[in-house]
Protein backbone atom coordinates (compact mmCIF):
# COMPACT_ATOMS: atom_id res chain seq x y z
CA UNK A 1 0.00 0.00 0.00
CA UNK A 2 1.23 3.57 -0.88
CA UNK A 3 -0.29 5.99 1.60
CA UNK A 4 -1.35 9.58 0.98
CA UNK A 5 1.51 10.63 3.80
CA UNK A 6 3.93 8.68 5.83
CA UNK A 7 4.65 9.93 9.07
CA UNK A 8 6.84 6.92 10.69
CA UNK A 9 9.29 6.63 7.19
CA UNK A 10 10.14 10.37 8.34
CA UNK A 11 10.22 9.37 12.18
CA UNK A 12 12.90 6.77 11.71
CA UNK A 13 16.17 8.46 10.76
CA UNK A 14 15.58 10.76 13.20
CA UNK A 15 14.34 9.07 16.36
CA UNK A 16 17.58 8.82 18.53
CA UNK A 17 18.08 12.78 17.96
CA UNK A 18 13.63 13.42 18.49
CA UNK A 19 13.82 10.91 21.99
CA UNK A 20 17.17 12.80 23.79
CA UNK A 21 15.32 16.31 22.56
CA UNK A 22 12.34 14.68 24.07
CA UNK A 23 14.11 14.28 27.53
CA UNK A 24 16.51 17.65 27.17
CA UNK A 25 13.04 19.95 27.42
CA UNK A 26 11.61 17.49 30.48
CA UNK A 27 14.61 18.00 32.01
CA UNK A 28 14.59 21.91 31.67
CA UNK A 29 10.96 21.28 33.54
CA UNK A 30 9.74 24.52 31.48
CA UNK A 31 6.56 22.45 29.55
CA UNK A 32 4.01 25.63 28.37
CA UNK A 33 5.66 28.66 26.45
CA UNK A 34 8.65 28.35 27.67
CA UNK A 35 12.37 29.14 26.67
CA UNK A 36 12.44 26.16 23.96
CA UNK A 37 8.98 27.48 22.10
CA UNK A 38 11.15 30.88 22.07
CA UNK A 39 14.03 29.45 20.62
CA UNK A 40 12.52 27.83 18.01
CA UNK A 41 9.72 30.67 17.29
CA UNK A 42 12.89 32.99 16.90
CA UNK A 43 14.53 30.45 14.48
CA UNK A 44 11.60 29.83 12.57
CA UNK A 45 10.82 33.45 12.34
CA UNK A 46 14.82 34.46 10.90
CA UNK A 47 14.10 31.56 8.63
CA UNK A 48 11.22 33.35 6.85
CA UNK A 49 12.80 36.74 7.06
CA UNK A 50 11.01 37.90 9.84
CA UNK A 51 11.90 39.81 13.12
CA UNK A 52 9.54 38.26 15.83
CA UNK A 53 7.67 34.40 15.83
CA UNK A 54 5.12 34.17 18.18
CA UNK A 55 4.57 30.34 18.82
CA UNK A 56 1.33 28.97 19.89
CA UNK A 57 -1.08 26.21 20.03
CA UNK A 58 -1.81 25.43 16.08
CA UNK A 59 -2.53 27.10 12.69
CA UNK A 60 -6.02 28.26 13.68
CA UNK A 61 -5.58 29.86 16.59
CA UNK A 62 -2.16 31.33 14.87
CA UNK A 63 -4.90 33.14 12.78
CA UNK A 64 -7.20 34.20 14.96
CA UNK A 65 -4.16 35.81 16.79
CA UNK A 66 -3.25 37.44 13.98
CA UNK A 67 -6.77 38.86 12.83
CA UNK A 68 -7.05 39.93 16.77
CA UNK A 69 -3.61 41.81 16.92
CA UNK A 70 -4.43 43.73 14.01
CA UNK A 71 -7.84 44.77 15.33
CA UNK A 72 -10.18 42.85 13.26
CA UNK A 73 -13.53 42.04 15.26
CA UNK A 74 -17.04 42.24 15.11
CA UNK A 75 -18.45 44.54 12.08
CA UNK A 76 -15.39 43.51 9.84
CA UNK A 77 -15.59 42.26 6.68
CA UNK A 78 -12.37 40.06 5.77
CA UNK A 79 -11.60 38.38 2.36
CA UNK A 80 -10.61 35.42 1.51
CA UNK A 81 -10.56 32.29 -0.62
CA UNK A 82 -13.20 29.49 -0.16
CA UNK A 83 -10.97 26.86 -1.95
CA UNK A 84 -9.06 26.14 1.52
CA UNK A 85 -9.33 24.07 4.66
CA UNK A 86 -12.14 25.47 7.06
CA UNK A 87 -9.66 27.01 9.39
CA UNK A 88 -8.77 30.01 7.21
CA UNK A 89 -12.64 30.97 7.37
CA UNK A 90 -13.42 29.84 10.83
CA UNK A 91 -10.35 31.94 12.22
CA UNK A 92 -12.59 35.19 10.62
CA UNK A 93 -15.57 33.71 12.71
CA UNK A 94 -13.75 33.34 16.02
CA UNK A 95 -12.94 37.44 15.87
CA UNK A 96 -16.83 37.84 15.36
CA UNK A 97 -15.80 39.52 11.71
CA UNK A 98 -17.46 38.63 8.08
CA UNK A 99 -16.09 36.01 5.78
CA UNK A 100 -16.32 37.50 1.79
CA UNK A 101 -14.95 35.08 -0.38
CA UNK A 102 -13.17 35.49 -4.02
CA UNK A 103 -13.30 32.78 -6.80
CA UNK A 104 -10.02 30.75 -7.27
CA UNK A 105 -8.12 31.05 -10.59
CA UNK A 106 -8.45 27.70 -11.77
CA UNK A 107 -4.92 26.79 -13.26
CA UNK A 108 -3.24 27.36 -9.62
CA UNK A 109 -6.59 26.97 -7.45
CA UNK A 110 -5.14 29.82 -5.53
CA UNK A 111 -7.20 33.43 -5.01
CA UNK A 112 -7.92 35.05 -8.32
CA UNK A 113 -6.91 38.60 -7.21
CA UNK A 114 -8.42 40.31 -10.07
CA UNK A 115 -11.50 39.43 -7.94
CA UNK A 116 -11.11 41.79 -5.01
CA UNK A 117 -11.78 45.03 -5.80
CA UNK A 118 -15.37 43.70 -6.66
CA UNK A 119 -15.73 42.38 -3.05
CA UNK A 120 -14.74 45.34 -1.20
CA UNK A 121 -16.58 47.51 0.82
CA UNK A 122 -16.39 50.43 3.25
CA UNK A 123 -16.35 47.37 6.08
CA UNK A 124 -13.26 45.76 4.21
CA UNK A 125 -10.60 45.28 6.86
CA UNK A 126 -8.38 42.68 5.52
CA UNK A 127 -7.11 40.09 3.22
CA UNK A 128 -6.26 36.41 4.09
CA UNK A 129 -4.23 34.93 1.05
CA UNK A 130 -3.66 31.67 1.32
CA UNK A 131 -0.80 29.58 0.01
CA UNK A 132 -2.56 26.60 -0.95
CA UNK A 133 -1.14 22.91 -1.28
CA UNK A 134 2.48 25.05 -1.21
CA UNK A 135 2.50 27.05 -3.77
CA UNK A 136 2.75 30.88 -3.43
CA UNK A 137 -0.17 33.68 -4.47
CA UNK A 138 1.70 36.62 -6.02
CA UNK A 139 2.30 38.79 -2.96
CA UNK A 140 3.49 41.17 -5.19
CA UNK A 141 0.13 42.03 -7.02
CA UNK A 142 -1.65 41.42 -3.28
CA UNK A 143 0.45 43.91 -1.69
CA UNK A 144 -0.53 46.71 -4.17
CA UNK A 145 -4.40 46.16 -3.34
CA UNK A 146 -4.05 45.80 0.36
CA UNK A 147 -2.32 49.09 -0.20
CA UNK A 148 -4.59 50.66 -2.61
CA UNK A 149 -7.51 49.66 -0.79
CA UNK A 150 -6.01 50.01 3.14
CA UNK A 151 -6.31 46.10 4.10
CA UNK A 152 -4.82 44.43 6.74
CA UNK A 153 -2.71 41.12 4.53
CA UNK A 154 -2.51 37.72 6.51
CA UNK A 155 -0.65 34.88 4.57
CA UNK A 156 -2.32 31.62 5.34
CA UNK A 157 1.00 30.02 5.12
CA UNK A 158 -0.54 26.71 6.66
CA UNK A 159 1.01 24.28 3.64
CA UNK A 160 3.89 26.47 2.78
CA UNK A 161 6.80 26.28 5.08
CA UNK A 162 9.63 27.71 3.31
CA UNK A 163 7.51 28.36 -0.41
CA UNK A 164 8.62 31.87 -2.05
CA UNK A 165 7.23 34.32 -4.01
CA UNK A 166 10.00 36.10 -6.01
CA UNK A 167 12.96 35.20 -3.85
CA UNK A 168 11.09 36.09 -0.78
CA UNK A 169 9.43 33.52 2.03
CA UNK A 170 5.78 33.29 2.29
CA UNK A 171 4.76 35.20 5.46
CA UNK A 172 6.63 38.14 5.07
CA UNK A 173 5.09 39.95 3.03
CA UNK A 174 1.32 40.61 4.83
CA UNK A 175 1.40 42.21 8.61
CA UNK A 176 1.61 38.73 9.84
CA UNK A 177 2.30 35.34 8.38
CA UNK A 178 0.65 31.89 9.94
CA UNK A 179 1.44 28.23 9.92
CA UNK A 180 0.75 25.42 10.93
CA UNK A 181 3.06 22.16 12.48
CA UNK A 182 -0.08 19.97 12.87
CA UNK A 183 1.92 16.82 12.31
CA UNK A 184 0.88 16.08 8.08
CA UNK A 185 2.15 19.36 6.96
CA UNK A 186 5.74 19.85 5.59
CA UNK A 187 6.88 20.63 8.93
CA UNK A 188 4.80 18.99 11.81
CA UNK A 189 5.04 18.64 15.53
CA UNK A 190 3.72 15.14 16.98
CA UNK A 191 1.33 17.00 18.08
CA UNK A 192 -1.04 20.30 17.25
CA UNK A 193 1.46 23.51 17.25
CA UNK A 194 0.93 26.63 15.30
CA UNK A 195 3.30 30.06 15.12
CA UNK A 196 2.65 33.55 13.86
CA UNK A 197 5.65 35.67 12.44
CA UNK A 198 5.55 39.41 11.52
CA UNK A 199 7.85 42.06 11.37
CA UNK A 200 5.69 44.26 13.36
CA UNK A 201 6.56 44.42 16.95
CA UNK A 202 3.00 45.61 17.82
CA UNK A 203 1.60 42.82 16.52
CA UNK A 204 4.09 40.57 18.17
CA UNK A 205 3.80 42.07 21.61
CA UNK A 206 0.12 41.73 21.58
CA UNK A 207 -0.13 38.50 19.94
CA UNK A 208 2.17 37.28 22.70
CA UNK A 209 -0.19 38.45 25.58
CA UNK A 210 -3.26 37.62 23.77
CA UNK A 211 -2.03 33.60 23.53
CA UNK A 212 -1.13 33.36 27.33
CA UNK A 213 -4.73 35.34 29.03
CA UNK A 214 -3.54 38.67 28.31
CA UNK A 215 -0.93 38.74 31.07
CA UNK A 216 1.94 40.64 30.87
CA UNK A 217 3.26 39.44 33.58
CA UNK A 218 2.33 36.07 35.47
CA UNK A 219 -1.08 37.05 37.92
CA UNK A 220 -1.58 40.55 36.51
CA UNK A 221 -3.62 40.62 33.00
CA UNK A 222 -4.57 44.32 31.59
CA UNK A 223 -6.51 42.36 28.91
CA UNK A 224 -8.47 39.20 28.69
CA UNK A 225 -7.06 36.73 26.08
CA UNK A 226 -6.96 33.01 25.65
CA UNK A 227 -5.23 29.65 26.48
CA UNK A 228 -3.56 29.63 23.09
CA UNK A 229 -0.33 28.34 24.44
CA UNK A 230 2.47 26.20 22.55
CA UNK A 231 4.28 22.78 24.39
CA UNK A 232 7.52 22.87 24.78
CA UNK A 233 8.41 19.23 24.16
CA UNK A 234 6.44 20.19 20.60
CA UNK A 235 9.02 23.14 19.74
CA UNK A 236 11.89 20.52 21.19
CA UNK A 237 10.77 18.60 18.39
CA UNK A 238 10.35 21.11 15.72
CA UNK A 239 13.79 22.14 16.79
CA UNK A 240 15.25 18.78 15.63
CA UNK A 241 12.55 18.47 12.54
CA UNK A 242 13.74 22.16 11.06
CA UNK A 243 17.52 21.33 10.45
CA UNK A 244 16.12 18.77 7.74
CA UNK A 245 13.05 20.58 6.74
CA UNK A 246 15.08 22.18 3.35
CA UNK A 247 15.94 18.60 2.49
CA UNK A 248 12.65 17.81 2.66
CA UNK A 249 11.33 20.11 0.52
CA UNK A 250 13.97 19.43 -1.63
CA UNK A 251 12.67 16.10 -2.01
CA UNK A 252 9.08 16.65 -2.66
CA UNK A 253 9.88 19.22 -5.76
CA UNK A 254 12.25 16.65 -7.12
CA UNK A 255 8.75 14.04 -6.80
CA UNK A 256 6.64 16.84 -8.44
CA UNK A 257 9.16 17.11 -11.23
CA UNK A 258 9.04 13.12 -11.63
CA UNK A 259 5.21 12.68 -11.53
CA UNK A 260 5.20 15.86 -14.36
CA UNK A 261 7.85 13.85 -16.12
CA UNK A 262 5.71 10.54 -16.05
CA UNK A 263 2.03 12.07 -16.80
CA UNK A 264 2.57 14.65 -19.15
CA UNK A 265 0.13 13.92 -21.75
CA UNK A 266 -2.67 11.87 -20.04
CA UNK A 267 -5.72 13.20 -21.44
CA UNK A 268 -8.26 14.81 -19.05
CA UNK A 269 -5.46 14.62 -16.17
CA UNK A 270 -4.53 18.05 -15.50
CA UNK A 271 -1.10 18.88 -13.95
CA UNK A 272 -0.35 21.18 -11.25
CA UNK A 273 1.42 24.27 -12.15
CA UNK A 274 4.28 26.24 -10.70
CA UNK A 275 3.90 29.92 -11.92
CA UNK A 276 7.02 31.97 -12.61
CA UNK A 277 8.20 33.87 -9.04
CA UNK A 278 7.00 31.30 -6.99
CA UNK A 279 8.82 28.41 -5.57
CA UNK A 280 6.02 25.57 -4.44
CA UNK A 281 6.68 23.50 -1.96
CA UNK A 282 4.80 20.35 -2.54
CA UNK A 283 2.94 20.10 0.56
CA UNK A 284 0.43 18.13 -1.84
CA UNK A 285 0.69 17.01 -5.56
CA UNK A 286 -2.84 17.44 -7.13
CA UNK A 287 -3.84 16.74 -10.07
CA UNK A 288 -7.78 17.53 -11.66
CA UNK A 289 -10.21 15.46 -13.68
CA UNK A 290 -13.61 14.80 -14.58
CA UNK A 291 -13.31 11.67 -13.41
CA UNK A 292 -12.17 11.74 -10.27
CA UNK A 293 -14.04 9.70 -8.20
CA UNK A 294 -13.14 6.97 -10.30
CA UNK A 295 -9.89 7.33 -10.85
CA UNK A 296 -9.09 7.43 -7.14
CA UNK A 297 -11.25 4.21 -7.00
CA UNK A 298 -9.31 2.52 -9.05
CA UNK A 299 -6.17 3.50 -7.49
CA UNK A 300 -7.49 2.39 -4.00
CA UNK A 301 -8.08 -0.67 -5.75
CA UNK A 302 -4.53 -0.93 -6.77
CA UNK A 303 -3.14 0.16 -3.34
CA UNK A 304 -2.26 3.64 -3.81
CA UNK A 305 -4.22 6.05 -1.28
CA UNK A 306 -5.38 9.62 -3.05
CA UNK A 307 -7.16 12.24 -1.13
CA UNK A 308 -9.34 15.04 -1.90
CA UNK A 309 -8.59 18.61 -0.55
CA UNK A 310 -11.38 19.87 -0.51
CA UNK A 311 -14.32 18.18 -1.63
CA UNK A 312 -17.05 21.00 -0.31
CA UNK A 313 -15.83 24.72 -0.79
CA UNK A 314 -15.83 26.64 1.81
CA UNK A 315 -18.66 28.61 0.87
CA UNK A 316 -20.86 25.95 0.68
CA UNK A 317 -20.77 23.99 4.10
CA UNK A 318 -23.45 24.15 5.91
CA UNK A 319 -21.82 25.87 9.01
CA UNK A 320 -21.31 28.80 7.01
CA UNK A 321 -25.22 28.88 5.22
CA UNK A 322 -25.86 31.93 6.94
CA UNK A 323 -23.07 34.02 4.82
CA UNK A 324 -26.14 33.13 1.96
CA UNK A 325 -23.64 31.84 -0.45
CA UNK A 326 -25.81 29.91 -3.03
CA UNK A 327 -23.90 27.26 -5.33
CA UNK A 328 -22.95 28.70 -8.52
CA UNK A 329 -21.82 31.93 -6.70
CA UNK A 330 -17.85 30.61 -7.46
CA UNK A 331 -17.72 28.62 -9.95
CA UNK A 332 -13.87 28.18 -10.38
CA UNK A 333 -14.16 27.18 -6.58
CA UNK A 334 -17.01 24.67 -7.15
CA UNK A 335 -15.44 23.02 -9.91
CA UNK A 336 -12.01 22.15 -8.31
CA UNK A 337 -13.96 21.02 -5.65
CA UNK A 338 -15.04 18.29 -7.47
CA UNK A 339 -12.30 17.71 -9.81
CA UNK A 340 -8.73 17.64 -7.45
CA UNK A 341 -6.78 14.80 -6.65
CA UNK A 342 -4.49 14.83 -4.23
CA UNK A 343 -1.68 11.68 -5.41
CA UNK A 344 0.73 10.42 -2.23
CA UNK A 345 3.50 12.91 -1.49
CA UNK A 346 6.11 13.01 1.42
CA UNK A 347 9.54 13.39 1.01
CA UNK A 348 10.17 9.56 1.80
CA UNK A 349 8.20 8.25 -1.10
CA UNK A 350 10.69 6.24 -3.35
CA UNK A 351 10.91 7.12 -7.15
CA UNK A 352 9.69 3.12 -7.68
CA UNK A 353 6.44 4.29 -6.01
CA UNK A 354 5.75 7.35 -8.43
CA UNK A 355 6.20 4.40 -11.34
CA UNK A 356 3.78 2.59 -9.77
CA UNK A 357 1.31 5.39 -9.25
CA UNK A 358 1.70 6.71 -12.57
CA UNK A 359 1.59 3.74 -13.73
CA UNK A 360 -1.95 2.77 -12.51
CA UNK A 361 -3.17 6.48 -13.88
CA UNK A 362 -2.14 6.07 -17.20
CA UNK A 363 -3.65 2.80 -17.55
CA UNK A 364 -6.74 4.33 -16.26
CA UNK A 365 -6.93 6.43 -18.79
CA UNK A 366 -6.05 4.38 -21.70
CA UNK A 367 -8.60 1.78 -20.02
CA UNK A 368 -11.75 3.75 -20.31
CA UNK A 369 -14.08 0.74 -19.51
CA UNK A 370 -11.97 -0.85 -17.20
CA UNK A 371 -13.35 1.11 -14.43
CA UNK A 372 -14.09 -1.90 -11.83
CA UNK A 373 -10.91 -4.01 -11.06
C1 LIG B 1 -3.85 23.09 8.45
C2 LIG B 1 -4.39 24.39 7.98
C3 LIG B 1 -4.86 25.37 8.87
C4 LIG B 1 -5.04 25.12 10.34
O1 LIG B 1 -3.94 24.70 11.03
P1 LIG B 1 -4.14 23.83 12.36
O2 LIG B 1 -2.76 23.76 12.92
O3 LIG B 1 -4.66 22.50 11.95
O4 LIG B 1 -5.08 24.56 13.25
C5 LIG B 1 -5.24 26.59 8.34
N1 LIG B 1 -5.19 26.84 7.03
C6 LIG B 1 -4.79 25.92 6.14
C7 LIG B 1 -4.75 26.27 4.70
C8 LIG B 1 -4.39 24.65 6.58
O5 LIG B 1 -4.00 23.73 5.69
Amino acid sequence: MIPLVDLLKQYHPIEDEVIRKIRDVIATSSFVQGKTVEAFSQAFALRHQCAYGVGCSNGTSALALALMALGIGPEDEVITTSHTFVATAEAIWHVGAKPVFVDIDPATYLMDLEKIPGVVTSRTKAIIPVHLYGHAVDMGRLMVLARQYQLKVVEDCAQAHDASWEGRPVGSFGDAGVFSFYPGKNLGAYGDAGILITNLPAVANLAQKLLNHGRAQKYYHDILGYNYRMDDIQAGILQVKLQYLASWTDKRRAHARYYDSLLQGCPDLVLPVEVAGARHVYHLYVVRTSRRDELADYLKAQGVMTGVHYPVPVHLQSAFQYLGYRQGDLPEAERAADSVLSLPMFPELEPGDIDRITQGINSFFKNPRRVHV
